[in-house]
């Protein structure tokens, strides 16, 4: 059975730029509901509960039609929220380094100009969604898929992920999402996304 993973920092770590109280009810209400729901709908499939989360949103087509989407949606979910929380980080104001900021600046010109696009796919992004660059090989892309979709159900790898449902940012910034936007630059982990992006594997931790 799945569980819901402790926040790595405290629910307040990330203030002023993500609130005490969306920091909670995103993970205990919003994550929690994800892992409850997934655990449900496996509970008659034993041989599926033995999967890893990467492993049910990688065989999505071969999964029983009567649970796919809640699978979909649910370890979607639980998956995005766990890298999504480490990927933040309460020591602000990081910029990427390394090997990192140079396939950045190959892909995107500039640190800056990187951060421009990422926010107009982020805006763009009708609906509930997530914003993610993407490591193909090297060369980055930026992505965006609808609801908890994942772009590793279908074989690619992200490096960073932004989730801009308005449950990520409505209490205080009602539906400002572009004032949200500029604020999660300040926390974002770029330490642990240059680990990432070099180990080409997933954050260390359990999913
Ligand atoms: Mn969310």
């Amino acid at each position: 059975m799945f569980t819901l993973p402790d926040l790595p920092y405290d629910c307040a770590a990330l203030e002023p730029f993500i609130d005490t109280e969306t920091m909670r009810i995103h993970h205990d209400g919003h994550h929690g509901a994800y892992v409850k729901n997934l655990n449900e709908a496996l509970e008659n499939y034993p041989n599926l509960q033995k999967l890893k989360v990467e492993e049910l949103l990688q065989t999505l087509d071969k999964l029983p039609e009567e649970i796919r989407i809640k699978i979909r949606n649910n370890a979607g979910g639980h998956y995005n929220h766990s890298l999504f929380w480490q990927m933040l980080s309460p020591d602000k104001g990081q910029t990427p380094e390394g090997k990192l900021l140079q396939a950045i600046n190959t892909s995107f010109g500039s640190f800056d100009t990187f951060k421009e696009k990422f926010t107009q796919v982020g805006m763009g992004r009708f609906g509930s969604g997530w914003v993610w660059l993407i490591n193909n090989s090297g060369n980055l892309e930026i992505m965006d898929t609808p609801n908890q979709d994942n772009l590793i159900s279908s074989g690619k790898f992200p490096v960073l992920g932004l989730d801009v449902w308005e449950h990520a940012y409505y209490l205080k910034y009602k539906n400002k999402r572009a004032d949200y936007i500029a604020a999660w630059w300040n926390v974002v982990n770029w330490k642990g996304i240059l680990y990432n992006f070099e180990s080409r594997s997933r954050f260390p931790g359990h999913l």
